[in-house]
């Protein structure tokens, strides 16, 4: 199985190429060849989440690993966990089911995706004995499940941007009080947007780097976090069948990382009747699935920051695979003209979407509605992410046929002010929110400054 580019001009590339590479060099993101299929009669009701990881993982690293090495390396990939099935699965009734996804040592689902790909980068550095800087910025929860999944490799440093804006203090905590010496914060005095263009250059220019070292980036586009988050679909489907023959999937959308996932097991043999993309007022996806219009607006702040976004990372692979056959003229020509021109399909190619999406808007008034009902109704306690497919699956469930699992994509204690918004308290705290509170925070803060956030890592990276 090899990878090539949704814009045409990189191909035939290995697994741990493209995992440490990122984006693909003519700009587009990378896909496996073909769908690898999962033989969905051998999932069974007993496998466990490794289990069933075991099963997809190996599927994608054949063309570096052999089977035997990945299923060693996936034994020890998923750490710190407060839940020994890394997943769990409420039934709120008999139609509405929470699979939920923060058990993980940032509360967040990104731990699946970020933990396999630090995993992935450790064993191909000691491989080829080199090292690694990590750099990013976030908004939100990727930095802190980066940071987390790197920090006990010392062969990676990591360095994460974070820009002034609408983080809960937790997760700024979450990422200001690790102690270590190969991770460093730096609060940077500018947007989200800046942070990503000083990102984006640096990853251009990399004269600032050591020679024998890779510069890894760490956003949702990384294939590698795709594998990661395929695996509990399945894992869920496998739990589930027996009680359930088709499922839908309420999906709060960002990047449009885990609905493309929830897409990849679809083609992998994951039965499903709808995939529900759940947005909050940063619509753009909304727009497109809705009204076939994919322009990009300014971002609006929401109380569900991490989908807080004006494009989404990920949609260019949903445009590749589904709309055009995997054509990368096709990809070339909406892509490399976005956002300039908003992107707009043939009515009958874009009327494909109905087989499988549907997208609804969910505004922060009916999100803290959302959180308030589900606790007065279920005695359930819902983050404000939750809460936006939570609401999204209520307005739907009486077209589907199927029951729906709403994806439950944060802890809610990891934003207590929200929580107090909507008339509620946080009971159980889990041990990795808490201790952060009392904890010193360490950061380097700068202005959103090119050359000096360049001389910090230069000067952190001897
Ligand atoms: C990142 C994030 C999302 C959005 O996920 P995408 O894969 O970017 O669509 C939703 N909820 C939470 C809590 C997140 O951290």
């Amino acid at each position: 199985m090899l990878f090539h580019s949704t814009r045409g001009n990189d191909s035939g590339r290995k697994f741990s190429d493209i995992v440490m590479q990122g984006l693909a060099s003519d700009g587009g993101l990378f896909m496996p060849d073909a769908w690898p299929q999962i033989k969905i009669e051998d999932l069974q009701e007993s496998d466990s989440f490794l289990d069933v990881a075991k099963k997809v993982v190996p599927l994608f690293t054949s063309s570096s690993y052999s089977e035997e090495e990945t299923v060693t390396i996936l034994e020890n990939t998923w750490h710190d966990f407060n839940h020994k099935e890394f997943v769990s699965i409420k039934s709120l009734n008999s139609e509405l089911l929470v699979l939920e996804l923060f058990h993980g040592p940032t509360a967040a689902f990104k731990d699946f995706g970020l933990q396999l790909a630090a995993a992935f980068f450790n064993n191909i550095l000691e491989k080829e004995q080199k090292t690694a800087v990590v750099l990013g910025a976030t908004s939100g929860d990727t930095g802190s499940a980066a940071i987390d999944a790197c920090k006990k490799y010392s062969r990676i440093k990591s360095f994460i941007l974070l820009p002034n804006g609408n983080m809960s203090e937790v997760q700024r905590r979450q990422m200001t009080t690790v102690d270590q010496s190969n991770v460093f914060t730096l609060k940077v005095n500018g947007t989200f947007d800046d942070c990503q263009d000083i990102v984006k250059s640096a990853f251009r220019d990399q004269d600032f780097m050591n020679e024998n070292q890779y510069l890894l980036a760490v956003n949702s586009i990384n294939w590698i976090r795709i594998i990661g988050q395929i695996c509990y679909y399945f894992y869920t489907y496998a739990q589930l069948k027996d009680k359930h023959n088709k499922l839908s999937f309420s999906v709060p959308t960002g990047n449009f990382g885990n609905v493309f996932a929830c897409y990849s097991a679809f083609k992998m043999g994951l039965p499903l009747e709808k995939i529900i993309v759940a947005v909050n007022q940063n619509d753009i996806l909304y727009r497109f699935f809705e009204e076939n219009n994919y322009s990009k607006g300014s971002v609006i702040e929401t109380v569900s920051p991490s989908m807080d976004i004006s494009i989404a990372s990920n949609f260019e692979r949903l445009i590749y695979d589904f709309y055009s056959n995997r054509d990368s003229r096709v990809c070339n020509e909406l892509f490399n003209n976005f956002p300039t021109s908003s992107i707009q399909l043939n009515e009958d190619v874009w009327s494909k979407s109905k087989e499988i999406f549907t997208s609804v808007r969910i505004n922060d008034q009916d999100t803290l509605a959302a959180m308030s009902e589900t606790f007065n109704e279920y005695h359930y306690t819902i983050d404000p992410h939750t809460a936006v497919g939570f609401q999204a699956a209520q307005l739907l469930k009486d077209v589907l046929d199927s029951a729906i699992v709403i994806l439950s994509t944060a802890h809610p204690a990891k934003f207590p002010e929200t929580l107090k918004s909507a008339g509620l308290d946080i009971n159980n705290i889990p041990n990795s929110l808490s201790r952060v509170m009392d904890k010193e925070e360490y950061s380097f803060n700068c202005e959103a400054n090119q050359s000096t956030i360049i001389d910090y890592i230069k000067q952190k990276n001897l």
